[in-house]
């Protein structure tokens, strides 16, 4: 079975929308990859994050701030015979999406971007205590690329 390349935007939308985590690949000043695991939020072809202010993806975002965030869900596991090893398979609907991060600074837009992050997980609506709100580091993907695939779907 070949897999399938995702053209239309609402089926990449489709695939993030049922993740319940990214993974964001980072590249630091040396070349190093660095790729995390991370909750995140999407809206208008743009990714969510928020994080603690200091660490290692904050000290090589502020130096690179360009990423790859990968998005992968539906896996099962498929299998033609089941006693062959290499007929067996997993389905899969994943995106990869290629982007700047872009700092947010401002509270009204940083709250702004927390709802939608929350939005991912939730539909209950929140309040924000000022301070934690003011202590978090949020940034989003601004997306230059997307590129998607699935297999067995
Ligand atoms: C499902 C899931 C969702 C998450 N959501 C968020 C989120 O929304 N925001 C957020 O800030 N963090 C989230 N995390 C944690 C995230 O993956 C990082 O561990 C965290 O952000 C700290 O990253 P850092 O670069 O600041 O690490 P530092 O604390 O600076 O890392 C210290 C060392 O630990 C190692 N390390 C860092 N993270 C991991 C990891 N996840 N696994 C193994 N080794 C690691 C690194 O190699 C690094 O050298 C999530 C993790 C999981 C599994």
């Amino acid at each position: 079975m070949k897999s399938r390349i995702l053209h239309l935007q609402e089926e990449i939308d489709r695939v993030i929308k049922k993740c319940d985590a990214c993974y964001m690949g980072m590249v630091d000043t040396s070349g190093n990859p660095y790729v995390i695991p991370m909750n995140f939020g999407y809206k208008s072809g743009e990714i969510f994050l928020h994080s603690a202010q200091t660490g290692k993806k904050i000290d090589i975002l502020q130096k690179n701030n360009q990423v790859c965030v990968a998005f992968s869900t539906d896996h099962e596991l498929r299998w033609q015979s089941e006693k062959v090893a290499c007929s067996y398979g997993m389905k899969y609907r994943s995106v990869v999406a290629f982007g700047k991060v872009v700092f947010i600074e401002d509270y009204d837009q940083k709250v702004d971007a927390l709802n939608v992050i929350m939005s991912q997980y939730t539909d209950r609506e929140f309040s924000y205590n000022a301070p934690a709100v003011k202590d978090v580091n949020v940034f989003k993907v601004v997306v230059e690329k997307f590129e998607g695939k699935a297999y067995g779907y």
